[in-house]
């Protein structure tokens, strides 16, 4: 078969050429991060198109994110060139169970009811909301018996595929006996509304397979090749689904590493990974063990703290890199000092300051969170310096539809040239615009040189269009032009005036009247966002605010630092990665460490392990002494996965300017002063681990403070912790703390962090 050129071959090692000529039967490819197992895959899927043993649509690869599968349809179209016509069907597992059930969607109900292909799928707020009407509706007490517990129980049931007919003896039983009943009630609404939630999409394509085998058949022939990465999060549901498919021809090859488990809270199943041989007799196991993407400290540090871990597999990784810096590790006063010192840290990057790094595109850096909580302090921090970012897989508030679509109204009204607003909201509600009327008011405006607005305006007038939509039409124009003159006006309350257009426009009655159960959810949505509007003194100030924050359609060229969850960063590499806020209670986090038992804390541990082999070139790992969790200021210990690192491959960094001490003083980070004494944490700080990684730093030769941090000498200088001051506005209190110009002050309404400037000595 090998008759036709394989180039793409020849970067492979000879165990990774092996798990891409392995074509036939299963496979399981079990390595550490970094081995280029995704590689293997990708290269895989290239090699079978080019050798015509599938054609594309043939082909079934399951990747964890939709971002992965985006990614690894643009490498096998750069390796195969404009070779293959189609792809393969590349997606989630939840994406192609959609594909799948929207074909087959009458065939799932409960006998009377049964789903249409237009299904709807609910997130997890419209979940939750449904839930909560139908415990009301028992008259149960939702203080203790929370929707949320509910919806958790269901997703779990879910995840092991049991519809409710099937759950064992005993497991209908929970959430006050009455779990069974609810689920059941609940899948019968979904059902009445043609919707899905997120764990029916598995549940529902198994069910459809186990009861309709000649289904199963059709698609068991078609794909004939499967394909599956990070193997090792699959749950029950995932993996009865590949069993099923995978059963005939048994073309399957699956790559993970057990290492890098971390849904284990979503119903993932490790054991998945560790049984596949038992379940595919005959499976070649390949085992790759060179590792490609980071320097050997980085790689010697994740190694120590993963070799914690109990009842792993176990596995050798090594590389022929050389060189590279020991894992950074520094202390912060508390979330916004570490922010703060990010962000300078990234611009030094940026200049090029760092002698041993050079200078980075901020593409090349990334902020991986343990909660996306955390996120804020950066993302506040990094709009103040006008450092570019994006968060990938966060909440993406401004991204949705209805925000979206109330912001297209706010931009019109705000900049009435802005032709894409005005193409997403003219038929918004629907106004009898319909394609074709859309078009000659394009055509009326470029034949004039006009903005789409003023050439709707003008093709009304003109009457080259006519008909119900021309009133409409011309009502909607001559309202955007009321709403323009009044975003102009310094008199106009601009809060007020956002609701009005909401309202006139009939946007907001648009979702009142809509019956879908996501309707109220997107209502609620607008509220919000009348309300963030508060903060601002005008709709342009807000807009301006907005594009900042969003990931607006600006494409993959802009330079951007990538800010995430740890969950979020599986699969990915980064030259430079930032890992903060390890402190016990965030991470690990508290949930693990009340656990009884390893598993939660183990689970913890491979998340660390995830987020030190993201970095290729330069890993820094940040604690702060207090944070601000649940609207609440607590202090906290450094993490003990701290403590785990392996000290040679560590270096300390002293916080700059904190505690009076300034840059480059001997590391004190933390000074006792009253209450906050247990801030100091001398026990860990004089924890053996502590004091050997602080000893193996300053014995290295370089010096430990490479980035140049001015210190403004005026007006900081003029005090020191301890002292007593006054503020305005938050009146005396009590430095805690002096970074560059800033102090960190205890007032007695909390912690404060102020510009230097702001304070004068006081008489108290
Ligand atoms: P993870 O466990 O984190 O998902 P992985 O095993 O999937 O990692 P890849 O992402 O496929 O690893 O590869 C890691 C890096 O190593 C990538 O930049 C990849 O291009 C590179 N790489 C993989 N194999 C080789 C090779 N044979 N020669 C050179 N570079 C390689
Ligand atoms: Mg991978």
């Amino acid at each position: 078969v090998a008759a036709r050129p394989a180039p793409y071959l020849d970067g492979l090692n000879p165990a990774q050429r092996a798990a891409v000529q392995a074509l036939e039967g299963p496979v399981l490819l079990l390595a550490g991060a970094g081995t280029g197992k995704t590689r293997a895959l990708t290269t895989r899927i290239a090699h079978l198109l080019n050798l015509g043993l599938a054609r594309p649509g043939q082909i079934l690869a399951v990747t964890f994110t939709n971002k992965a599968a985006r990614e690894m349809k643009n490498r096998i179209g750069r390796l195969l060139g404009e070779m293959v016509e189609g792809m393969p069907w590349l997606g989630t597992f939840h994406s192609i169970s959609v594909k799948i059930l929207r074909r087959h969607a009458e065939l799932i109900g409960d006998g009377t009811l049964h789903l249409k292909p237009s299904f709807t799928i609910l997130d997890t707020d419209d979940q939750i909301r449904l839930l909560k009407q139908l415990i009301q509706a028992e008259n149960i007490d939702e203080k203790r018996w929370p929707a949320r517990q509910l919806a958790h129980l269901i997703d779990s049931w879910k995840n092991r595929c049991l519809s409710p007919a099937k759950l064992p003896k005993g497991e209908e039983r929970a959430f006050d006996g009455l779990g069974g009943r609810l689920y059941a009630a609940y899948q019968r609404r979904l059902l009445e509304l043609n919707a899905v939630d997120f764990g029916d999409l598995l549940m529902h394509c198994v069910n459809l397979f186990q009861a309709h085998p000649d289904v199963l058949k059709t698609w068991q022939d078609r794909f004939r090749y499967i394909l599956v990465d990070e193997y090792q999060d699959t749950n029950v549901a995932q993996y009865m689904w590949l069993r099923l498919l995978a059963s005939g021809h048994r073309n399957i090859c699956c790559v993970g590493d057990d290492d890098q488990s971390i849904y284990g809270w979503r119903g993932a199943e490790v054991g998945n990974i560790l049984r596949f041989e038992s379940d595919f007799p005959g499976a070649q196991v390949i085992r790759l063990e060179q590792n490609y993407r980071s320097t050997p400290h980085i790689l010697a540090a994740a190694s120590g703290l993963i070799a914690a871990n109990k009842g792993r597999l176990g596995k050798t990784l090594w590389t022929e890199a050389e060189g590279g810096e020991p894992l950074r590790l520094i202390g912060h006063w508390d979330s916004e000092a570490e922010a703060r010192w990010i962000g300078e840290e990234i611009e030094a990057f940026q200049g090029g300051h760092r002698h041993s790094i050079g200078r980075r595109s901020l593409n090349d850096i990334a902020i991986l969170v343990r909660a996306s909580h955390q996120m804020r302090a950066f993302e506040d921090r990094f709009m103040t310096i006008g450092l570019p970012y994006r968060v990938i897989g966060g909440p993406r508030f401004y991204e949705r539809q209805e925000i979206r679509d109330a912001m297209a109204y706010f931009r019109l009204a705000v900049s009435p040239t802005d032709d894409l607003a005005f193409e997403r909201i003219v038929n918004l509600p629907k106004r009898g615009l319909g394609d074709k009327a859309v078009q000659k008011i394009q055509a009326e405006a470029r034949d004039r040189g006009l903005s789409l607005l003023e050439g709707a305006a003008s093709a009304v007038a003109t009457g080259v269009l006519g008909g119900k939509g021309a009133g409409a039409l011309r009502q909607f124009t001559e309202a955007m032009g009321r709403w323009h003159a009044d975003a102009l006006d310094d008199r106009v309350n601009h809060v007020e005036l956002a609701e009005r257009i909401l309202d006139e426009s009939g946007y907001t009655a648009m979702w009142q009247n809509d019956k879908n159960p996501d309707a109220p959810g997107r209502l609620d949505n607008l509220k919000e966002l009348v309300k963030a509007l508060e903060e601002f003194d005008n709709l342009q100030g807000f807009l301006e605010h907005v594009a900042l924050v969003m990931d607006n359609d600006k494409g993959e060229q802009a330079e951007e630092v990538s800010i995430m969850t740890l969950h979020a960063a599986k699969g990915l590499e980064y030259p430079i990665v930032f890992l903060p806020g390890w402190e016990d209670g965030l991470f690990p986090s508290q949930r693990s460490m009340d656990e009884s038992g390893m598993k939660g804390l183990e689970e913890e541990r491979r998340l660390a392990y995830v987020g030190i082999t993201r970095g290729e070139e330069l890993v820094t790992i940040s604690f702060a002494g207090n944070r601000r969790m649940y609207g609440q200021w607590q202090s906290s210990l450094p993490s003990r996965f701290v403590d785990e690192l392996p000290e040679d491959h560590v270096e300390v960094l002293t916080p700059p300017g904190l505690y009076g001490g300034g840059y480059g003083a001997a590391a004190q980070p933390f000074a006792p002063s009253g209450m906050h004494e247990r801030a100091a944490r001398a026990d860990v700080y004089n924890s053996p681990g502590w004091k050997r990684m602080q000893e193996r730093s300053a014995q290295r030769a370089q010096p430990v403070h490479r980035t140049p941090v001015v210190i403004d000498a005026e007006p900081a200088a003029r005090f020191s912790v301890g002292d007593r001051v006054f503020h305005q506005k938050f009146g005396n209190g009590t430095i805690m703390g002096i970074a560059e110009d800033t102090l960190t002050i205890q007032f007695p309404t909390g912690f404060k962090t102020v510009k230097a400037g702001y304070v004068q000595p006081s008489g108290t």
